[in-house]
């Protein structure tokens, strides 16, 4: 089980472009960390760091104390590392049981990712393009922890979702974290889903760290959140 990952000193971006500057944090299984920050503040390029999919400058990313800067994408996935992305990763002419398999044939998964997500056990028939929303959103949740990853990146996996909704997959995010002990990271928008969910926090502004600290602490620093996310 991989037992860290982190990024240290990390500049990112596409092509010569630098997104993101000098980021440093560190997660441990079981840990919940949120990325807070504007539209277009570098939130994503953090996590595309991560897994390969944006060019890091400068610094490094680990695994598990192992340098995987320069490592492709699928090897970081082998090594404990999943993403579920903006843009839900659901394949649309596949029924939600096929969506699942696909991802990994282990049975356990299976029945976990249905005891987390009970709507998808309701819909294990349906095709991919004819759940909702919310459901696309938790069979993305679900496919991404078919591998048993320990660490889980979830990209505004509220966005577009009724409050209900919302609460629905936040409540079975929380479970599978108490379940199968992964780290987790959320990045959002919404201030007040990372106060309630994650034990620490990371703000972005224009590409820059504003704040790296507890969500305690961040509670205590209305500056943060008015000058960061634009809260008063
Ligand atoms: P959002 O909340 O809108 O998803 P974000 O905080 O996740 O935003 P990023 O997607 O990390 O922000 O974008 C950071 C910067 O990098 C932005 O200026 C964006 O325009 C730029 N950017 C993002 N993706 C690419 C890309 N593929 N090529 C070039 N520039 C990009």
């Amino acid at each position: 089980m991989a037992k860290e990952i982190a990024w240290n000193s990390v500049d990112a971006g596409y092509g010569r472009t630098v997104a993101v500057e000098g980021i440093t944090v560190r997660l441990s299984p079981g840990e919940k960390l949120g990325i807070l920050g504007r539209n277009g503040a570098g939130k994503t390029t953090i996590l595309r760091a991560m897994m390969g999919d944006a060019k890091v400058h400068h610094g490094t990313v680990e695994i598990d104390g192992v340098d995987v800067t320069g490592m492709p994408a699928y090897q970081r996935n082998q090594l404990g590392v999943a993403v579920v992305p903006q843009t839900r990763d659901v394949f649309r002419s596949l029924t939600v049981r096929e969506n699942l398999i696909v991802a990994s044939a282990e049975r356990d998964r299976t029945k976990l990712a249905v005891k987390l997500f009970p709507r998808l056990g309701e819909r294990m028939q349906n095709l991919g393009a004819d759940l909702s929303g919310g459901e696309q959103q938790m069979l993305s949740i679900a496919r991404a922890i078919m591998t048993k990853p320990d660490f889980l990146m979830l990209d505004e996996p509220l966005e577009g979702l009724s409050p209900t909704l919302a609460q629905d997959v936040m409540k079975s995010v929380r479970k599978m974290v108490e379940e199968t002990g992964l780290g987790c990271v959320l990045v959002e928008q919404h201030v007040a889903t990372v106060l309630d969910f994650c034990d620490r926090a990371l703000v972005v502004q224009r590409g820059q760290m504003v704040f790296s600290g507890t969500t305690d602490e961040l509670r205590g620093r209305p500056d943060v959140l008015e000058s960061a996310i634009g809260l008063s």
